[in-house]
């Protein structure tokens, strides 16, 4: 089959793959494949918690969280499968270290947020045990989604935008001049840009092509509860314990954590919660709110991210020139990648970029080094 000439190729049909078809497309390239060897959606995009952690906080400041806000809520207008729910949301603190970040994290963004002592969490969201509480901030209109949806969305924008999706599998790279020459299991398509935003694959596929950059698979895993009574719960987060929460719109309590587990082999995962997270589950579902001692396990999954030294995700040009990496988004990639995307297009297109590059600049590790993989809750990484 002759190759297929095009102005960018996107591989991996993520959230984070359409997302940057997207805004390369805004950005004015025309001639956009995304390639994807499964389903769209069917690898973490798929599978997490859908918390839009950029409605709570600017972890790469406030202009990159109103960008993801910006296109989600576009997504959420033009797609009808697509439903945002609001909550309360509050990240409870069981430590002075722990309180003392919420006091940080309460001064420093322009989210409205509110600290509050333990007594004041009690009397207002009395199914949450306080007597640990040393702390906690309050958001007032939190957001999650189905990421499914979300990822469906921003697959039917990217189509709007000219994008045109096969599924086909990626296998190798040629550098032939001023192209990039991308091999997939039907055939081989030629362009001077090419983004590698696979997920958990990425590194392997930088690999391939000839460089390398610094990120590491890793697990995020989350358990269905069914509670014993009906209970009305807001989202919160217990960034002591690497945990965090919210309700189902069924009336189920998802509990979301486990995210320091390497993944070893990339094809022979299992997308079950591992034991140690079930674990963590059972203690502490109820030492955060008693009612859920008398839960059961209604559901449970895991999927696989990629994970980066530093916590800051890779966006930009590769040391091959043309090639370039979006990933490296821990348990933030549905968060966050609308704002990587968008700093992606600004770097290719040549415009202005949303913040300072350099900070997520893929060259910045040499890319084959070892590294310990961090608890995924913001507080840690922020600290
Ligand atoms: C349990 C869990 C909970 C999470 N909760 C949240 C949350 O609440 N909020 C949040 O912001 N983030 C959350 N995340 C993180 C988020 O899911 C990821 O950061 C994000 O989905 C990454 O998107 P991606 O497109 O890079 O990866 P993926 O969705 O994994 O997509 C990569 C795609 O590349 C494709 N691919 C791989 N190799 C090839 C190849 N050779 N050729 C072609 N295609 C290929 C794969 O098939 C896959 O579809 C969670 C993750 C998990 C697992």
């Amino acid at each position: 089959m002759p190759g297929t000439s095009f102005d960018a190729v996107v591989v991996g049909g993520g959230i984070v793959g359409a997302n940057c078809a997207v805004q390369l497309a805004r950005a004015g390239v025309d001639d956009i494949v995304m390639l994807e060897r499964d389903a769209p959606a069917s690898k973490a995009s798929g599978r997490a918690a859908g918390s839009l952690t950029i409605y709570r906080h600017e972890r790469f400041g406030a202009e990159a969280s109103r960008v993801g806000r910006d296109l989600y809520e576009e997504y959420e207008r033009a797609y009808d499968g697509l439903t945002f729910h609001r909550e309360k949301s509050y990240s409870i603190a069981y430590s002075d270290e722990g309180a003392h970040y919420l006091s940080l994290k309460d001064e420093s963004t322009t989210v409205e947020t509110e600290l509050l002592s333990a007594a004041e969490l009690a009397d207002r969201e009395p199914e949450f045990a306080t007597d640990d509480v040393t702390a906690a901030l309050c958001i007032d209109e939190a957001v999650y989604t189905d990421p499914e949806q979300l990822t469906h969305a921003a697959h039917a924008v990217a189509r709007d935008e000219g994008v045109s999706l096969k599924i086909e599998e990626v296998r190798d790279f040629e550098v032939e001049g001023k192209d990039i020459s991308v091999k997939t299991t039907n055939g081989s398509y030629e362009a001077p840009v090419v983004i590698i935003a696979a997920g958990a694959w990425t590194k392997r596929l930088l690999q391939r092509a000839g460089t390398d950059v610094a990120l590491r698979p890793r697990t995020s895993q989350i358990a269905i509860l069914d509670p014993p009574n009906n209970i009305d719960l807001p989202m919160w987060g217990a960034p002591d314990w690497s945990v965090y929460g919210r309700p189902t719109p069924d009336g189920r309590v998802l509990f979301g954590g486990g995210t320091t587990t390497p993944v070893t082999d990339l094809e022979d995962f299992h997308n079950r919660a591992r034991v140690p997270f079930l674990r963590q589950v059972g203690e502490r579902a109820p030492e955060i709110i008693p009612l859920l001692e008398d839960a059961t396990l209604h559901d449970d999954w895991a999927g696989r991210v990629s994970a980066t030294p530093d916590r800051y995700p890779h966006i930009g040009e590769t040391d091959i020139e043309g090639l370039y990496v979006c990933s490296g988004f821990n348990g933030e990639g549905i968060s966050n990648s609308p704002f990587g995307a968008r700093l992606l297009a600004d770097l290719i297109g040549g415009d202005d970029p949303l913040v300072d590059p350099s900070e997520f600049d893929p060259t910045r590790y040499q890319g084959g080094e070892e590294f310990e993989i961090n608890d995924a809750v913001e507080w840690w990484d922020d600290r």
